[in-house]
C-alpha cells in the first residue's frame, strides 16, 4: 500500500485513476457517466448516500431541460418514462421526476454501465497539490481518511468544496454577499388534487393570483387537470387571498411569524409522476451566503420550522389536503447558489441576455435570469423567448488557478445573475458531461493541462448538448 503524508499523518492511497469526480449530484453523475463511457478510469466520491444531489436528496424533483439538450439528462428522462410507462419528457422544458427512481437509475448508469468506481459517505476534506497541479484528494468516510490520486479532477460539489480545499479563488453572492435564497423542499402525500382543482374552478376569486412570482409558470386549473391526465407538469401557486381569508377567520391558528411567512410567500407546489402527492417549493431562507457550516445548520432548522407551519396550514385549509400527511423533507437543503469558483472566464448575465455564442462553446442553455431575492420575499424570473439560447464557453469550467481542475454544475465560473439563469438540472448535468468528456479526451491524447484540449474534437463529441 502506498501512502501520502498530511500533517505527519500517513494516509493510504486507495485508488489511482484518470478522472476524479467530487460530488455525485447531477453534474457529478453527468461527469462520471461521460468519463466512464469514454473508457477512462473514473472515481466518484459522494458525501451522502445516493446520487443526484439536489435533484434527489434535496427533493428538487422536476427537471428543466431545453429543447436542444439531448445529452445524459435526456437519456435519464427517457429511462424514467420507459420504466413508468409515461411520457413526461414530451412536456419539456419542465419535466417532473420520481427522485427515488432517479437515484436507482443513476446507480446503474454511473456504476454498472459507465464502470465508474463510486464511494458513498465519502466527504472530500482536502487535496495534495504541487503548484498548479492537484495530485490527490483526501476523502473521509467509514474507513477514515483515504487518498485518491488522479490526473484530472472535476469539482461537482455544488459548493466548490474540492476547489476551495485546494485554495482556488471564488466568489459568493450578489453585491452584498448574499446568494439567491435557498429552499427546504418537502412532499405532501395523500392529496386529492382533483378536489383542489374543482374548488379552484368553483371559487376563482379565492384562488386568484396576487403575486407575480412564477408568473411564467401560471397554469389555469383546467390546464392543470389536463396536464396531470397527460403526464405533464402541473403547477399551483399563490393562494394569498385564501391565506388572508383563513387568517381572518382563525386569528389564533397561526402564530404572527407563521402568518407573515404565509402571506409573504403564499404556496407553490407541483405534481409528481407517482400517485396523489405534491412537491412543495414554498420555504425561503433569507440572507444566506452558502459558505458557512453554522449558517447551513441554522438554515435547515429554520427551513423545517417553515415546512411544518406551511403543512399545518395546508392540511387545515387547502381543499384536497384534509387527509394528507407530510411525506418527507429534503435530506439536504435546496441550495440555489453558494461558492462560484473563478474560472478562466467568468460567464455573465450580459452573455445570457445577449444570447452570446462562443467559439469554445461546450453547452447551450435557454434559461433566463431567475434570482430569488436575498430577503426571500420575491423572485425575478426572465424568459429569453422561444427558441432563443446562449452558449457557455469551455473556459468557464476551468478553474483559473489550476491546470488539471474542472468546475462543473452550480459551482462553475459565473457571476451571481448568470448562475441564476444557468443552474437548471439538465444544464448542470451537461456541464458535467462536458467536463467528463474533456478529461477523457485529454487522457487519451496524453495531455497534462486542461488548456491543451483540441476544442473542435471536444465539440464534436458534445454535439448533443451544444
Ligand atoms: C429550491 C430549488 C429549486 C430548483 N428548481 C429547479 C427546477 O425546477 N428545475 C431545474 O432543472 N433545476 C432547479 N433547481 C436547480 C438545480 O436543482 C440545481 O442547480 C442543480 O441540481 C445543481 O446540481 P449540482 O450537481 O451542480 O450540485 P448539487 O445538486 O448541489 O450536487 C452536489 C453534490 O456534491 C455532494 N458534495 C458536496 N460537498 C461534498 C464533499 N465535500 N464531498 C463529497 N461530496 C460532496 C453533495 O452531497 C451533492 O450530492 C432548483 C434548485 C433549488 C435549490
Amino acid at each position: 500500500m502506498e501512502y501520502v503524508t498530511v500533517q505527519n499523518k500517513k494516509i493510504p492511497i486507495v485508488a489511482d485513476v484518470d478522472v476524479f469526480v467530487a460530488g455525485g449530484g447531477c453534474a457529478g453523475s453527468g461527469a462520471a457517466i461521460a468519463a466512464g463511457r469514454a473508457g477512462v478510469k473514473t472515481f466518484v466520491a459522494e458525501r451522502l448516500f445516493a446520487l443526484g444531489g439536489t435533484m434527489t436528496s434535496a427533493l428538487m424533483s422536476k427537471i428543466a431541460i431545453s429543447f436542444s439538450n439531448h445529452g445524459i439528462a435526456e437519456e435519464l428522462l427517457k429511462r424514467l418514462d420507459a420504466f413508468q410507462h409515461s411520457d413526461f419528457l414530451a412536456g419539456r422544458h419542465e419535466v417532473p421526476i420520481d427522485p427515488e427512481l432517479a437515484k436507482w437509475m443513476l446507480d446503474d448508469m454511473v456504476v454498472s454501465e459507465a464502470g465508474a468506481e463510486l464511494r458513498f459517505g465519502a466527504t472530500i476534506t482536502g487535496v495534495i497539490k504541487e503548484g498548479r497541479n492537484i495530485s490527490h484528494v483526501i476523502i473521509d468516510g467509514l474507513n477514515g481518511p483515504e487518498a485518491i490520486g488522479a490526473k484530472y479532477f472535476i469539482d461537482c460539489t455544488g459548493d466548490g468544496q474540492l476547489a476551495f480545499n485546494a485554495g482556488a479563488s471564488f466568489l459568493v453572492g450578489n453585491e452584498q454577499g448574499y446568494s439567491s435564497s435557498p429552499t427546504l423542499m418537502f412532499r405532501i402525500g395523500n392529496v386529492d388534487i382533483e378536489k383542489l382543482i374543482s374548488e379552484m374552478e368553483a371559487h376563482a376569486d379565492v384562488y386568484a393570483s396576487e403575486q407575480d412570482t412564477y408568473s411564467n409558470h401560471k397554469i389555469s386549473p383546467a390546464q392543470n387537470r389536463k396536464n396531470i391526465a397527460n403526464d405533464k407538469y402541473a403547477h399551483f401557486a399563490d393562494f394569498i387571498p385564501l391565506i388572508r381569508q383563513k387568517i381572518k377567520e382563525h386569528p389564533d391558528f397561526l402564530t404572527p411569524w407563521e402568518s407573515e411567512m404565509m402571506l409573504q410567500r403564499g404556496l407553490i407546489f407541483m405534481n409528481q409522476p407517482q400517485g396523489p402527492h405534491v412537491l412543495v417549493n414554498s420555504t425561503r431562507i433569507p440572507y444566506f451566503r452558502g459558505d458557512n457550516g453554522k449558517e447551513l445548520t441554522d438554515a435547515l432548522i429554520a427551513g423545517r420550522k417553515q415546512v411544518h407551519a406551511t403543512f399545518k396550514f395546508m392540511r387545515a385549509f387547502v381543499p384536497g389536503f384534509e387527509k394528507s400527511f407530510l411525506m418527507d423533507t429534503g435530506s439536504m437543503l435546496g441550495i440555489r447558489e453558494s461558492r462560484r469558483i473563478t474560472g478562466d472566464y467568468i460567464f455573465t448575465d450580459d452573455d445570457v441576455n445577449n444570447l452570446r455564442k462562443f467559439d469554445d462553446a461546450i453547452v447551450s442553455n435557454f434559461g433566463g435570469i431567475e434570482i430569488h431575492s436575498a430577503d426571500g420575499k420575491s423572485t425575478r424570473h426572465d424568459e429569453l423567448g422561444s427558441g432563443n439560447y446562449y452558449h457557455v464557453p469551455y473556459r468557464s469550467i476551468i478553474a483559473k488557478d489550476f491546470d488539471n481542475l474542472y468546475i462543473a454544475g452550480r459551482c462553475f465560473s459565473a457571476n451571481h445573475a448568470a448562475l441564476s439563469a444557468s443552474r437548471n438540472i439538465a444544464y448542470c448535468m451537461a456541464l458535467g458531461q462536458a467536463a467528463g468528456t474533456a478529461g477523457a479526451q485529454l487522457i487519451k491524447a496524453g495531455k497534462q493541462n486542461v488548456r491543451d484540449i483540441d476544442i473542435r474534437a471536444l465539440q464534436q463529441k458534445l454535439a448533443s448538448i451544444i
